[in-house]
């Protein structure tokens, strides 16, 4: 508490001024004192002085790890680069493997001590390499260092003695995504994407622990950027279409049809057909998800509308939702909007959000939530299993669906599998009273499995891949 006090030396030996500030006095006013109004200005001075140093103190850290925010760090990288502008650096990125595990495995409070710990090895290996350090976010650091010839060494020193559980049994197990000896003409940040895109190429590998950008990645960069410049044109000229893929109960004699998935896809006019597992990350990385889910969202309501006007079939549609949707405001209203011009009803709009949007500001997630389903529409979690969300987290949030994520299909029935995880999740879903749905179903033998199982609704390939509407049609007036 005292180190907050700013101290002024007061003495008429003038010979002490330059020790009193080298000891970290302040200021210091030697006698015979000067007028009294003289002393007050100053004094007023060396607070403001102080408190103003605090501030910057407070902002240019974080507050957890005590490390650098971007903010700060890019200004000292900046700074740096105008120090040394002929010496090689490296722009490194470094995660934590299966940090959201340990997470859910020992609690937020043992992971935040863990970032502590972490943190405070980092920073003191930074002399060592002429580095600095940020912390990014979660489990992420950025490391601007003199150009490292040994990777291997100081992925090591980074992980000595710090342990992931509470007994020290399991070691830390550090990965480094690494652009080497930056070209300094690029962009501050685009040097840390590199490094970051390295970084999420090996992201919780077991077998590799860094990796370098190269030329193909450098490709792929290339790729994004280009994808990113002509979206805005993409979005006007509507080259993004959406296909419906079936879901059917399966439960009864005969499959019947109880709603369709809106998946977009990109018709580039250069590039061909783009698939979302390519745009999507990217989109959300970038900011752009909110206006193409609005589009999606959109004509996929607007289709429903046609198919009831033309056929008077109501099928339920469900359409994706982007964590960074669930934090704008205005989102219920949104919807209720889309569904209000398009004659339709709440339930008729089937709302999917991945299980590992809800890991993170979950009573901000469970509110929105709540309201979303308040105003109607429905609930399903999207790919279920994979987002280590906790169980009091699902048992809080209002829901109307659980969909099995596709990977536990696929590990049920590969060679010497058993279904243990698929029965696991039924069972919570019995539990919350809401039915499951297997995603990227291809077999007979599987819809039969999981029939007995007790899964009510099945997606996938055995029924139809997503489709453009012409070739949806014939499933809906098949019902
Ligand atoms: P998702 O929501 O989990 O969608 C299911 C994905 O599984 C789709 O891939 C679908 O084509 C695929 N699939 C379905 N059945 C099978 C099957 O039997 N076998 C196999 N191998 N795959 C099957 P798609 O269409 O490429 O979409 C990928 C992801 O992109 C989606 O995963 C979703 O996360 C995202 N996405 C798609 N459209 C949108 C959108 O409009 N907004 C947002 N935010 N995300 C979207
Ligand atoms: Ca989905
Ligand atoms: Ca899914």
């Amino acid at each position: 508490e005292l180190n907050n006090i700013p101290v002024i030396v007061l003495t008429s030996d003038k010979e002490l001024e330059v020790r009193c500030l080298q000891y970290g006095a302040s200021d210091f006013i030697s006698k015979p004192y000067p007028d009294s109004s003289i002393i007050k200005a100053r004094i007023n001075r060396v607070v403001e002085l102080f408190e103003d140093r605090q501030t910057i103190k407070s902002t240019e850290r974080d507050a957890l790890t005590r490390l650098y925010t971007k903010e700060y760090f890019y200004k000292y990288v900046a700074d740096e680069d105008k120090l040394n502008p002929n010496i090689n650096m490296d722009a490194i990125a470094v995660g934590i493997r299966s940090f959201h595990a340990i997470k859910e495995r020992f609690g937020s409070s043992f992971s935040d001590s863990l970032l502590i710990r972490f943190s405070k090895r980092i920073k003191k290996l930074m002399p060592n390499i002429f580095g600095m350090v940020c912390h990014l976010e979660a489990d992420t650091f950025i490391i601007y260092s003199r150009h490292v010839d040994d990777y291997e060494s100081l992925l090591k020193e980074l992980s000595i003695d710090i342990f992931v559980d509470k007994e020290k049994k399991t070691p830390i197990k550090v990965q480094m995504g690494i652009y080497q000896n930056v070209d300094k003409n690029i962009d501050i940040d685009v040097r840390f994407d590199r490094a970051k895109t390295a970084l999420n190429k090996i992201r919780d590998s077991v077998v590799k622990n860094y990796f370098i950008f190269d030329d193909k990645l450098k490709e792929k960069e290339l790729f994004e950027e280009e994808l990113i410049e002509s979206f805005q044109t993409a979005l006007d000229e509507k080259q993004f279409v959406i296909f419906y893929q079936p879901k059917f109960n399966i439960q009864g004699d005969t499959p019947k049809l109880v709603s369709a998935e809106a998946l977009v896809r990109w018709k580039h006019p250069q590039k061909g057909l783009i698939s979302p597992g390519i745009f999507i990350p990217l989109f959300e990385e970038k900011g752009l998800i909110q206006q193409l889910d609005l589009y999606v969202w959109k004509e996929a309501a607007s289709q429903m509308r046609k198919w009831q006007e033309k056929y008077h079939k109501h099928v339920p549609v469900s359409v994706n939702v982007s964590r960074i949707d669930l934090f704008d405001p205005t989102l219920v209203e949104t919807l209720l909007d889309i569904v209000k011009e398009n004659g339709l009803e709440t339930k008729d709009l089937l709302l999917e959000i991945t299980e590992s949007a809800c890991i993170s500001d979950v009573d901000a997630i469970i509110e929105k939530t709540s309201a979303l389903r308040e105003a109607g529409f429905k609930i399903e979690i999207d790919d279920f299993g994979t987002g280590y969300s906790s169980l009091s987290m699902i048992n809080k949030l209002p829901l109307d669906a659980l969909k099995i994520d596709m990977i536990f299909i696929r590990n049920a029935f590969s060679s010497g599998s058993d279904n243990k995880m698929i029965k696991i999740i039924i069972d919570i879903a019995s539990y919350l009273k809401v039915p499951t749905i297997a995603e990227g179903v291809e077999s007979k033998e599987q819809v039969a499995v999981l029939k007995e199982l007790g899964c009510e609704i099945i997606q996938g390939y055995y029924f139809s891949k997503p489709v453009p509407n012409e070739e949806f049609v014939p499933f809906l007036i098949a019902e």
